[in-house]
């Protein structure tokens, strides 16, 4: 009996340390994923050529962006 019952504490403990490991792998890219989405939601696109930009570059005028001043006029 006493076996059995150790078996079973070393498939309870494997099956957290498993769980364990899958919750931190998919946190990872979790991660990952709001790291590109932040990233996307920081491009835009110039208004003339749509070339992407990252938001602090481009020139903004009547909440439009371009990529350079001969797109702004
Ligand atoms: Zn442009």
């Amino acid at each position: 009996m006493n076996l059995i019952r150790l078996l079973v504490i070393v498939a309870i403990v494997w099956l957290v340390y498993r769980m364990y490991q899958n919750w931190l792998s998919s946190n990872k890219i979790a991660r990952k994923q709001q790291a590109r989405q932040a990233e996307i939601k920081n491009m835009v696109q110039c208004s003339r050529c749509g070339l992407h930009l990252p938001e602090n570059e481009p020139l903004k005028q009547g909440g439009k962006f371009y990529c350079s001043e001969a797109h702004k006029n």
